[in-house]
């Protein structure tokens, strides 16, 4: 185990795609026989450790720069149970040294010309660009924060290239007009309500519509879930398309897992030539929880973070990732998942800060059953005066039975179900009304979000998990049917 980094164990370091000159050779040798015992370091050629607390964020198995995924907790990674979540050593850390704002440093993917090649070289360039005499003097003996700074004008310009350009601030969106009806609706006060609706497993559509025509008239905006479980179903962007043509609203939801830099950027130019305007950037479930056979576990090519990062650029400075100018950006509403019961409130507020830095404008949460608890984590955000630049739209999902509660609470990571709603489940099972009691809970639940209306939540995103009938029936009863709403007419369904 290195010495430094609290992880399991000393993972295979990267090696490099092509063959460097003998210097730069040794050079890359003695710093992985220093830097592998002390820090775990897996030789990235990318280096942030100053960010991260001096802990190597890359033995996290999914390659996390920016943070834990929504899986992370305080006993074990999420993807490798045998040992801890690095990130959550490295948020533990950063706030015992009081250095927890520097992870709100938005860090760039990978660049693989990089990988398994030195990081040395380039700060002993950075050291003769500013003047050794000059670096030493701000190092010894100086104030912590004359060494800081020093300190970050060495590594600054390494850990953050000039395609990149990463920082810790918030960048309101460079436009005022709301590019989506959903973006309207939410500056105009309302208390929205978005719902998912599942993409099909066939190419029949005939369900796909019927489930858009019967959710439409309740809601702000649809969700399209992109495979979630890793498991394929028809594509958001597909199925977002598809809203359109039938009058509906849609989200998009991009999950980081299936994406590579290019894809992403190419993806959300089509989707915006297509009129889809609202954009949901996800890190995506893991390959964990995909059926056999698996894809890989521990590469992501760009994380949520990253995308929100990169969108946000490609539609208000008119840039694609790699600098080439954009004559007709795209436009879009921005959107992340929230999770409040991921992690420690004062964690996930980080993240969640980070997100919004990044460019997320609206967040829509894990599913919610402890009231109190998300109380804890508005609070958490309210300190961090981010309440004012992001929308919140608080997840619900109607419980069906109660192996699904059970299921929920053991098994989806961020998910928390108290032990009273636990036992009422139980209870209604064996009296075998289980789903009128888990729609009940959800009107209670409702009922208490509410009252946070003004205070940070902004509205409801509902998942019914396959079971968007029980939609019109929540919003209705639940009180939160959309402003001017009238009793639809189901249209014909095609055949
Ligand atoms: S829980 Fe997630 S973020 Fe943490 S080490 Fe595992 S994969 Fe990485």
């Amino acid at each position: 185990m290195p010495i430094f980094t609290p992880g399991r164990r000393w993972q295979p370091p990267y090696l490099p795609f092509k063959r460097e000159p003998l210097n730069r050779r040794a050079l890359a040798a003695l710093e992985k026989a220093i830097k592998g015992p002390l820090f775990g370091c897996r030789m990235c050629g990318n280096c942030l450790l100053q960010e991260t607390a001096f802990i190597c964020p890359m033995e996290c198995p999914k390659g996390e720069r920016n943070g834990p995924c929504g899986g992370s907790t305080k006993e074990h990674c999420y993807v490798d149970e045998t040992r801890p979540c690095i990130w959550y050593k490295i948020y533990e850390r950063s706030f015992a040294m009081g250095r927890e704002e520097k992870l709100l440093e938005v860090l760039p993917p990978l660049d693989w010309d990089k990988v398994g090649t030195e990081t040395w070289g380039d700060v002993f360039g950075r050291v003769r660009e500013i003047g050794a005499g000059k670096v030493f003097s701000g190092l010894l003996f100086k104030p912590a924060e004359v060494r800081y700074k020093t300190w970050d004008d060495i590594f600054e310009p390494i850990r953050e290239p000039e395609w990149w350009q990463g920082d810790n601030k918030y960048h309101a969106p460079k436009y005022t007009e709301p590019v989506s009806e959903l973006e309207r609706r939410l500056k105009a006060g309302e208390f929205v309500v978005t719902a998912e609706v599942a993409p099909p497993l066939t190419v029949k559509t005939d369900k796909l519509f019927k489930n858009i025509q019967m959710v439409k008239p309740y809601v702000a905006a649809i969700n399209f879930t992109d495979n979630p479980s890793a498991t394929p179903r028809m594509s958001s962007q597909a199925c977002s398309k598809m809203a359109i043509e039938h009058g509906a609203e849609p989200v998009m939801q991009i999950a980081a897992r299936d994406r590579t830099r290019v894809g992403l950027q190419s993806e959300v130019m089509g989707a915006s030539a297509m009129g889809i305007r609202n954009i949901l950037c996800l890190s995506g479930d893991s390959m964990k929880m995909a059926p056999s056979p698996r894809g890989r576990m521990d590469v992501i090519d760009i994380d949520s973070i990253q995308m929100l990062w990169v969108l946000r650029r490609m539609r208000d400075e008119g840039r694609y990732m790699d600098g080439r100018e954009i004559k007709f950006p795209p436009q879009y509403f921005l959107g992340a998942a929230a999770s409040p019961f991921a992690s420690e409130p004062k964690f996930q507020a980080l993240r969640e800060h980070k997100k919004v830095n990044a460019g997320a404008q609206f967040f829509q949460t894990n599913l919610v059953y402890d009231v109190e608890h998300l109380e804890i984590w508005l609070n958490e955000l309210a300190k961090r005066n981010i309440l004012d630049k992001v929308f919140i739209l608080i997840g619900i999902t109607p419980l069906k039975t109660f192996k699904m509660a059970k299921y929920m609470n053991d098994e989806v990571p961020g998910v928390f179900i108290p032990e009273p709603l636990m036992k009422r489940m139980e209870a209604a099972e064996k009296a075998g009304n289980a789903q009128e009691e888990g729609v009940q809970i959800a009107l209670e639940l409702i009922e208490k979000i509410k009252k946070f209306e003004g205070q940070g939540v902004n509205g409801l995103h509902i998942m019914a998990v396959g079971w968007e009938e029980i939609v019109p029936r929540i919003v209705t009863e639940g009180g939160v049917l959309p402003k001017g709403f009238h009793q639809p007419e189901l249209e014909k369904v095609p055949a």
